[in-house]
């Protein structure tokens, strides 16, 4: 008998002929012999307009109590699930993140998770029950307070369970058939890439590519787990995320060898970009501005610092954070502008992020030439740059960022035959 953990994301459950759908696959998992765990996303678009109603009563929203609103939309599904799979003779119980034992610290909005006791889920199991888990929430032991682990968690939450069940596969479920060379909605001919390593999807998922949560997949890393991911709407094969190179070659040697040298693009528009102008150039500055964001709790992507404006002994640096933490590192930078001694803030949130990723750049001259000249000759001017090892990523102005993916998409001979089908969901 296997255990699969399957989670089914906001699109899969968008309304009540979505979540029969998704209870049919639920049961019919089960009754070919397997343990199931399912883990749900909110119903359709739910958390976006949760958060639409939150600002349309306050202005800044205390962090708890949007973490108590957000976490109802996933109990919601799980409650509908469990009835939809009752209504059709099978068995289920549905839990609340605390209920399944998932510990995260007790940061409100991007909680970690630092513990899983999934007992209530395993004594469900062994009762021959589906267990139904609510995703992206947990519980802090110490302030005992619910809270949420980000957008896109609940595949964290998926991954976590799968990696303390000891489960078998994890598979993903979502609006297309698994993980393209770029976002469908922007590029209608991207490819399905049949394989990615966690490393690279890594890179992906941390450039704005949001069909997996960045955590689920370090965390799948770590733990040596499988992913699939796949589409409800249908039953082609999807992508397999592997955790290790040598997995890769287990599958297949002739797909090791096959590997493309880049693996795709991915965009990201939710950053926002703050520029500390006029900061004094002596040893200790950069740590104390990166330590007042780190004191916000703010996640700085991009850095730049520029030389010195020859006599005046300041420089500015620039860096990219995701824009709902703008006010608050912004403010955090004001309170501290005597201390610190710099002139002025400017903040910008009219920016795009645009990332190729691919392993086989370590080995192959010529990418960053050939990336930079498709976007020059798509007329698309660079703000700032930066690379790891296996990826380039340029920020540009937010209006040009569709155009830039599609030129460097093209560029690199990404387009596949057919136009991608999109199941569900708005992309919202
Ligand atoms: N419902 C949450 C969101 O929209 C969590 C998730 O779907 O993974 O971000
Ligand atoms: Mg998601």
């Amino acid at each position: 008998m296997s255990l699969i953990v399957q989670k089914y994301g906001g699109s899969s459950v968008a309304d009540a002929a979505g979540i029969k759908r998704v209870a049919r696959r639920v049961v019919k998992t089960q009754r070919a012999g397997n343990e199931v765990v399912v883990v749900v996303s909110a119903m359709g678009d739910t958390t976006d307009e949760l958060l639409d109603l939150a600002s349309e009563v306050a202005g800044r929203p205390p962090a708890r109590e949007l973490d108590m609103l957000m976490t109802a939309g996933e109990r919601i599904s799980m409650a509908l699930l469990a009835m939809a799979i009752h209504d059709q003779g099978g068995v289920a119980q549905s839990f609340t993140g605390s209920q399944a034992g998932m510990i995260t610290d007790g940061i409100h909005g991007k909680a970690r998770i630092i513990d899983v006791d999934p007992h209530r889920v395993r004594t469900a199991l062994d009762k021959g029950n589906v267990a139904i888990v609510a995703g992206f929430q947990g519980m802090s032991r110490q302030t005992h307070e619910i809270t949420t682990m980000g957008r896109g968690g609940s595949d964290t939450t998926a991954v976590a369970l799968a990696a303390a069940l000891d489960a078998d596969v994890c598979e993903i479920y979502t609006d297309v058939d698994g993980v393209y060379t770029a976002d469908p909605r922007v590029v209608s001919s991207a490819r399905k890439i049949d394989r990615i390593s966690s490393e690279e999807m890594l890179e992906m998922a941390a450039s704005g590519a949001k069909i997996l949560h960045l955590r689920c997949v370090e965390y799948a890393r770590r733990f040596g787990l499988p992913i699939h991911v796949r589409s409800s709407f249908s039953d082609h094969e999807g992508t397999w995320v592997l955790p290790s190179p040598d997995d890769k070659i287990k599958i297949s040697e002739g797909v090791a060898l096959e590997q493309p040298i880049i693996s795709g693009v991915a965009h990201d528009r939710s950053e926002g970009k703050v520029t500390v102008v006029g900061v004094p150039d002596i040893p200790g500055k950069a740590a104390e501005i990166f330590g007042i964001i780190a004191g916000a709790h703010s996640n700085i992507d991009m850095i730049v610092q520029n030389i010195s404006t020859r006599g005046t002994g300041r420089t500015d640096i620039s860096f990219t954070l995701p824009m709902v933490e703008g006010a608050e590192a912004l403010d955090a930078l004001r309170a501290a502008q005597d201390s610190v001694g710099f002139d002025s803030l400017i903040y910008d949130d009219e920016i795009g992020k645009l990332s190729l990723i691919g392993a086989g750049m370590r080995s192959n001259p010529g990418v960053s030439y050939r990336f930079f000249k498709a976007l020059s000759d798509a007329g698309v001017n660079i703000d700032l740059i930066s690379t790891s090892e296996i990826r380039i990523s340029v920020v540009t102005r937010a209006d040009l960022l569709d155009t830039a993916v599609r030129a460097v998409h093209q560029a690199f001979d990404l387009d596949g035959q057919d136009e991608v089908t999109v199941y569900g969901g708005t992309g919202r």
